[in-house]
């Protein structure tokens, strides 16, 4: 079976879908490995470390993205690269399928059989092919690192000849994948935490971690099926805000992570809560790409609010390339192979990973969200064309 490594062309996206180390154990197991020349290079993978790991290097874009029989990708495509998918091949990278579906209608029609990385279910089964926790990690770390360089202050409680220095207070909001790797950062570099999660559930990991749990009473289930948060009423997201202002005060850095899948990021740090925090204060919100936690945050931007400074990053796992291209190297290639019988693709629908992830085949979208959402969204001009 040929598998295609692509260059990444989306403006800031560093990632690579396949690191050389992983090559060499596919091209042992028999799959022969295409690399797109220069794939690698923005992750520090060069071609010769490719081609040392038994890929082949490829210099045509038509050729590789036309010549494969699985493509491997870590960017949602771009409008022009369904056109470079060979007819009836596979994809298998990020999509945004619910963001996207004009598109995923247009790869159905290609006959192009496409799965979702961020589609994978939540298991303990599928834990190894979970890029969205893989990455989601890394945006945790870095959110923290973020912080800490915008910081005019230490993190950690130094005692010195020129005085005592206290360590900094950190409040992160939201506490999943992300938000533990937060906790987990800032205390590792000597910072006092918080955390708070609507999902009651979370309060033994955010102490494990060392940090305290904010407590918050509200009057309605948070958690919908698959563990997940639910989009809680207005007056539960009053009620929170009421409960998080005094933290978000006295925060010298707050981290935001809160997001409910398939919805608009809860607002939970209003401009007034910014405004009360000290001069230097740093918020980095790591929902800045949904819509935002923080009323002042800028996706992409690092705008200073009344002497606060508030960084909206977005794709922040691509500034960690390389081990964030490892790590999704991991969670794909272990796809590729649970899809893989006896060197050739095997695709069957009674397993709720293969299913959850296949979001179009044999002409159709198979999944049901996305078929919905086609009806919620104009098509894209691109896709019309
Ligand atoms: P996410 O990125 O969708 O959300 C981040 C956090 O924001 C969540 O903890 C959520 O509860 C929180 N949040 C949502 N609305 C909020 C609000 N109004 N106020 C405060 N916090 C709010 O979540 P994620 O990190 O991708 O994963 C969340 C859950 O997914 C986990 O708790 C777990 O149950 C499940 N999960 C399971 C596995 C596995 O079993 N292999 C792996 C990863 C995740």
């Amino acid at each position: 079976m040929k598998i295609g490594v692509v260059k990444e062309r989306e403006v800031g996206e560093q990632r690579v879908a396949l690191i050389p180390d992983v090559v060499a154990k596919l091209v042992q197991q028999g799959y022969v490995i295409q690399v797109e020349s220069g794939a690698g290079e923005m992750a520090h993978f060069h071609d010769d470390d490719y081609q040392a790991a038994g890929a082949e290097i490829i210099n045509s874009l038509e050729d590789l993205w036309g010549g494969v029989d699985v493509l491997l990708k870590v960017a949602p495509l771009r409008d022009r690269e369904v056109e470079w998918l060979r007819t009836g091949g596979t994809l298998i990278s990020f999509l945004n399928p619910l963001g996207n579906p004009w598109q995923m209608q247009h790869l159905a029609d290609r006959q192009i059989t496409a799965f979702a990385l961020e589609c994978v279910p939540r298991t303990s089964r599928a834990q190894s092919m979970d890029a969205l926790s893989s990455q989601a990690a890394i945006a945790g770390y870095q959110a923290v690192l973020q912080g800490a360089a915008a910081l005019p202050r230490f993190f950690p409680m130094l005692t010195t000849a020129a005085g005592t220095i206290p360590p900094a207070k950190v409040f992160v909001i939201g506490a999943g994948v992300a938000g533990l790797q937060a906790i987990a950062t800032a205390r590792r570099l000597g910072a006092i935490v918080e955390a708070f999660d609507i999902r009651p559930a979370v309060k033994e990991e955010v102490q494990s971690l060392g940090a305290k749990f904010v407590e918050v009473a509200l009057q309605e289930d948070t958690v919908a099926s698959g563990g997940y948060a639910k989009e809680v009423s207005e007056a539960a997201k009053h009620t929170t805000q009421e409960a998080i202002a005094a933290h978000v005060q006295t925060a010298d850095v707050v981290i935001t992570t809160a997001q409910v899948p398939g919805k608009p990021a809860p607002l939970l740090v209003t401009e007034r809560m910014v405004s009360t925090m000290k001069p230097g204060s740093v918020i980095v919100d790591l929902a800045a790409e949904q819509g935002g936690n923080c009323a002042c945050t800028e996706p992409g931007r690092e705008i200073v609010h009344q002497g606060v400074t508030v960084i909206g990053p977005v794709n922040l796992p691509s500034s960690l390339a390389i081990h964030a291209s490892q790590m999704y190297a991991k969670n794909i290639s272990t796809f590729l192979k649970y899809l893989t019988k006896e060197g050739s693709l095997y695709l069957d629908f009674e397993d709720d990973i293969t299913a959850a992830a296949c979001i179009t085949h044999g002409g159709e979208i198979r999944n049901e969200r996305v078929r919905q959402s086609l009806h919620a969204q104009e098509p894209s001009i691109a896709t019309v064309a």
